[in-house]
């Protein structure tokens, strides 16, 4: 889901990330963001931090799944969601028959709660890696980063297959993969809007247009000889009014009178009733108050939102407005947009020539509307942007909704505009948005004209996936004949093409994190380690012990960081210094050699217990002694 995406902050001086992590669309820096690898031990110097017992649920990391649990596939057709149906976002499935393997789509997920200090989450790929040798090609449905984000980490471990996707979302790949210099080339296949790529003599796959936000979004019909899975991923259906346009009916014409086996589809506006705004109706409606602003026009949106972007500069240049454009993933889909010849104009302009123009002929497209800290808009409120000042005579466009996740830094972001005195105009008082993901009049119109035997819903959390198996039996599919997929489930259809079920076992499903420059799945322990460091902070105890005597040499140091200030604690501090020095000299006077070891084991211990007692707080304790 595009609208996931965090916009970006290229003029963020000073808090660039590495290259490979500054890609279009979601590079929010965390300047001194902690790195994994965790204590240093040095000579002589004995550290060690024991992870304590409470700590906020986690979901399990790498679960091992040997191939040889797995059964063999023989005969049946076997489809393999990798990542996409137990959340929002790294959208990856598989689908086996006979020989062969193709996947389609390759996302990536914005870290997620649970996950501090990780900057994307991937779809775990290691049952497509065990079978490395039958994968025949990676099917792009569409070019917003939660289909195609993982495909610079993902694409080596899976053996380089071609990767099939139309134009549109073949630049947007080719772009990405520009800031990976170290990887080899992709081999990229531009298919056209209905086009058949022959895999074998049992599995062919042909492509076909489908509503979204993003140009060239497209279906796909996979052929097999057990039958025909239609994937319907990030949709909407164009309407007027809730009237689906003549195109859509054309579109969804070619499924009349077909039987299709599979049918799977979007679920993530399943709650939301009736249709949604149609995209043209969003851009009249922006249209009407560009013709009514006095002043400067400022509108953010997400710049996945390409359409929209689009129809707006060709209302700015028939009303003789100038634009200017501000975030580097609005940059880059300029640019895209233009390579493209989508959208052919003069007047787009830098944004160091705004102020040669007067106010009412310039309109400035930003990022940064749910509120990203180092985003144009944010930095435009907040008053630190470099060209950029909001002036009373501004007029102010949030063109998107609110992601749930970002409500506090929105409330923030607003009330920073609205202090500027610009007039302020959001989707909750004008229908100045609507989302790429189709509610569920739509989702319905699509079943009602796609006949099919099974249905799998996809994209979306659990309970979304539920409620939309809900609506597909509601519309006469039996309960056996839908399944509601995990990441990792193996989803069988027998030979003959009458039965669907879910095995008992599981592909390796555990979350794979991208950390930095590191990509894995077990660094479970550096997650526990900064969830633990988020609650209650870390505790450090220096302590020098004279070798020959085995006691300490002076008071030991303390070091702690986001456990208590230390400045007011000084009663808890000679405590604890107390303690330790007896703790410590407890076991080393007599002791020749000193076992540090167990030194450190017992000041953690003690002094965990010690400071949970006093303060009901378990930072995490980390002894370093030094015997001199
Ligand atoms: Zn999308």
């Amino acid at each position: 889901m595009h609208e996931k995406q965090k916009e970006d902050s290229s003029n963020a001086a000073g808090h660039r990330r590495p290259y490979h992590a500054r890609l279009a669309g979601f590079d929010k820096p965390r300047p001194n963001a902690p790195r994994h690898g965790g204590q240093k031990k040095t000579h002589r110097a004995h550290a060690h931090a024991r992870p304590m017992p409470r700590m906020r649920p986690m979901r399990p990391f790498a679960q091992k799944a040997p191939l040889s649990k797995i059964p063999p596939l023989g005969d049946s057709l076997r489809i393999i969601p990798l990542g996409g149906v137990e959340e929002i976002g790294r959208n990856m499935t598989a689908i086996e028959y006979k020989n062969d393997i193709i996947v389609v789509d390759a996302g990536l997920q914005f870290k997620e709660e649970g996950t501090p200090g990780v900057d994307y989450i991937l779809p775990n790929t290691k049952y497509l890696e065990e079978r490395i040798g039958k994968i025949r090609g990676l099917f792009i449905t569409h070019g917003h980063l939660d289909h195609i984000g993982g495909i610079p980490y993902l694409m080596p471990r899976i053996g380089n297959p071609p990767i099939y996707s139309r134009q549109f979302g073949a630049i947007m790949i080719q772009k990405r993969q520009e800031e990976f210099p170290h990887l080899p080339p992709l081999n990229i296949k531009v298919l056209g809007k209905e086009e058949t790529v022959h895999i074998s003599d049992t599995m062919s796959i042909k492509t076909f247009p489908i509503s979204h936000t993003i140009p060239d979004s497209m279906g796909l019909i996979i052929k097999t000889s057990i039958g025909e899975i239609v994937f319907v991923e990030d949709v909407r259906v164009d309407n007027v009014d809730g009237v689906p346009t003549e195109e859509e009916n054309r579109q969804y014409e070619r499924f009349k009178d077909k039987e299709v086996l599979l049918l799977t589809m979007d679920s993530t506006s399943i709650e939301k009733r009736g249709f949604s705004l149609s995209e043209g109706k969003v851009i009249e409606n922006i249209e009407k108050i560009i013709r009514a602003t006095k002043g400067r026009m400022i509108i953010s949106t997400f710049a996945s939102q390409v359409e929209r972007i689009i129809g707006i500069i060709k209302i700015a240049e028939r009303l003789g407005k100038k634009v200017a454009v501000e975030g580097r993933s609005m940059k880059t889909n300029l640019e895209i947009i233009r390579s493209l010849k989508l959208l052919e104009t003069k007047n787009i302009i830098s944004l160091g020539e705004i102020d040669d123009y007067p106010p009412d002929r310039v309109l400035l497209f930003v990022t940064g509307q749910q509120g990203e800290e180092f985003a144009a808009l944010s930095r435009i409120a907040n008053k630190t942007h470099k060209n950029i000042r909001l002036r009373p005579s501004d007029t102010i466009i949030l063109s998107s909704s609110i992601i749930p996740t970002n409500y506090n830094a929105i409330v923030k972001l607003k009330d920073n505009l609205y202090r500027s005195g610009a007039h302020i105009i959001t989707y909750l008082d004008s229908d100045v948005h609507a989302s790429g993901h189709g509610n569920r009049e739509e989702l319905k119109w699509i079943h009602q004209h796609i006949n099919y035997r099974f249905f799998m819903p996809v994209h979306g959390y659990h309970n979304l996936l539920c409620q939309h198996a809900e609506l597909a039996h509601s519309l006469g599919a039996p309960r056996e004949n839908i399944v509601i997929p995990d990441n990792g489930s193996l989803i069988e259809i027998d030979p003959t093409g009458k039965k669907i079920s879910v095995r008992k076992e599981k592909a390796p499903s555990g979350l794979v994190l991208v950390d930095g420059f590191s990509v894995g799945d077990v660094q479970e322990v550096v997650i526990r380690d900064r969830q633990m460091l988020a609650q209650d902070g870390m505790f450090v105890i220096i302590a020098n012990v004279s070798i020959s005597s085995g006691r300490l040499k002076k008071s030991p140091d303390i070091i702690s960081r986001g456990f208590v200030y230390l400045r007011e604690s000084q009663d808890l501090l000679q405590q604890t210094r107390l303690i330790i020095k007896k703790t410590v000299e407890d076991i080393t006077v007599g002791m020749r050699p000193i076992d540090f070891e167990l030194v450190k084991d017992r000041v953690t211990d003690t002094i965990s217990k010690f400071l949970l007692q006093k303060t009901a707080k378990r930072p995490i304790v980390i002894p370093v002694i030094i015997g001199a």
